[in-house]
This record gives C-alpha cells, structure tokens and sequence, in this order.
C-alpha cells in the first residue's frame, strides 16, 4: 500500500497541535480522520484539508472512553480504510500543586492522555498487525521531565514514554514501528489557557519562554507536524521506541 491509499487517525484534531498534525498528514497524501469530542469541532480541520484537495472525514470519540474509542475505529475501518496510521495527541491540562489537586483533575489528565493512548494503540494494532505494517506516534511533553504545578500531567507524559517503548518492542514484528514526540512550548489554546490561569499577558508569557529556549523562539502546531511526517515514512521503518524531543533544544 502506498501513502496515498493509508488511512491516519489524528486525535484532539479540532484545533492546535492536532490540527497541523492533520494537515500535514493529508499534504503527505494520507486520508486523514479527524477525531475530537465532536466531529463538528474538527469541520474546520476537515474543510481546510478538502479545500487543498486532501482526504478527510471528522469523528466524535471521547479517547478515554472504551465504547467510544471501538466505535470511532470501526467508523474509520468501514469509511476511510483500516487505519495504519495512528497519532495521539488529544489533551487536557488540570494544573495545580500536589496539595490542591484533586482525584477528579488527576484522573482526568490520566485518563485523557494515558488511558487514550493505550485505547487508541490497542483498538487499532490488530489493523496494522493484518496490513504488516503501521505507525503509531503518541505525543508527550518537556513535561515528562518534571513540571511545577503538573503532577498529573509530567506523570501522564512519562507515563506515555514508557507505554511507547514498550509497544515498539511489541509491535516491531508486525511491520509497526512506535514513537513520541515531546513538544516543548507550542503557540496552542493549550498555552493561551496556561497563561491566562497565571495571570500574564499571552505575548509576555511567550516572549519569556523564547527568553529560555536555545533557538530564541516559542514553536508552531507545526513543528510537531514536520517531525510526525518523519517517523511515519517508509524510510524511518528503522527508527522505533524513540523519543524525539521538539523544544528548540536539548531538554532530555
Ligand atoms: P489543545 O488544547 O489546543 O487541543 C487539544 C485537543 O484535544 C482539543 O481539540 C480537545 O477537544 C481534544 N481533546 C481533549 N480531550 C479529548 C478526549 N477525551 N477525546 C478526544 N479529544 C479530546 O492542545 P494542544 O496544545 O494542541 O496539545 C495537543 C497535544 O500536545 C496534547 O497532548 C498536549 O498535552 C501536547 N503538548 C502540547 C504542548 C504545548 O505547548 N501546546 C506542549 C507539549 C505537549
């Protein structure tokens, strides 16, 4: 099968990182389902896509939610094709320190992200398994490494790390290679909210960040976009259970 007959799922693909992710996969020559809480917060994403004469359809799934993450998939299988190509990037953020966090904003960032992912991977492996051939690529976060106020959320993204090494050693033999890209601070709604809660202007809070990073910038949706249209080539069939860190420089 060549690119332009697989099929992608990109989750969390209304908006942000997702979106390019979309995009950038539809440019690759990929039919692209567009899956977010609602597929009418992804006919954006989609009509963008189709108006560059791309290939996609927007979904509703909830990734924490079992029933909801088979449905989606069989949805994607019977319209779009089986898929071979999986990226999970869907979010939330629920930050706060350790002694005001909740069961609730704890267990949702574990659900949103590391419940998701591992749904996600499983519902579609046996896709890939049949086809000889798939790639899967989870997105976690600098957070991974520690983050003040993000207990959830750098346990989750660590958490994701080693869930990908793990599938990577699993799935190789199925043609399926696995991978995460950490992004560091990406111009999203994500990082518009986080600033908003710290109370600083968006503009200040990026030009800081820019202040700290070597390449003296913030990144774009779209630098995660150009490093997932690598790990899912052909030619990378070699490279699995990596880590890419897109930061603008070393944070690992
Ligand atoms: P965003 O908030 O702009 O978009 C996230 C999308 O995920 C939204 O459209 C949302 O509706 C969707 N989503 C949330 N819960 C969902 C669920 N249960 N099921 C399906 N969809 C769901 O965020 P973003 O900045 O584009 O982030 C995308 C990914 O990149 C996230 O995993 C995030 O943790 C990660 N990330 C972002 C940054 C950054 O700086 N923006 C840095 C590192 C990692």
């Amino acid at each position: 099968m060549t690119a332009e007959q697989r099929t992608a799922i990109v989750t969390g693909a209304a908006r942000g990182i997702g979106a390019a992710l979309a995009a950038r996969l539809a440019e690759e020559g990929l039919n692209v389902a567009a899956v977010d809480l609602t597929a009418q917060a992804c006919e954006e994403t989609v009509g963008s896509i189709t108006d560059a004469g791309g290939t996609a359809r927007a979904y509703g799934a909830d990734v924490a939610d079992e029933g909801s993450v088979a449905q989606v998939v069989e949805a994607v299988r019977s319209e779009l094709g089986a898929p071979a190509v999986l990226i999970n990037n869907a979010g939330v953020l629920r930050d706060s320190l350790l002694f005001k966090m909740s069961t609730d904003d704890w267990d949702t960032v574990m659900d949103v992200h590391l419940r998701g992912h591992f749904l996600m991977s499983r519902a579609v492996q046996g896709h890939m398994r049949d086809a000889g051939w798939g790639r899967i690529v989870n997105i976690s976060s600098t957070s991974a490494l520690g983050n003040r106020g993000q207990a959830n959320y750098s346990a989750a993204k660590a958490g994701i790390q080693g869930l990908t090494k793990t599938l990577a050693i699993e799935l190789g033999k199925y043609g399926t290679t696995v991978n995460a890209i950490a992004p560091g601070l990406i111009e999203t709604d994500m990082t518009k909210a986080t600033a908003e809660r710290m109370k600083v202007p968006y503009e200040q809070f990026v030009e800081k960040a820019a202040e700290q990073i070597p390449v003296a910038r913030t990144g774009k949706p779209e630098d995660i976009a150009a490093a997932a249209a690598f790990f899912i080539r052909e030619e990378a069939g070699f490279v699995s259970g990596q880590v890419l860190y897109v930061a603008g420089g070393p944070r690992a």
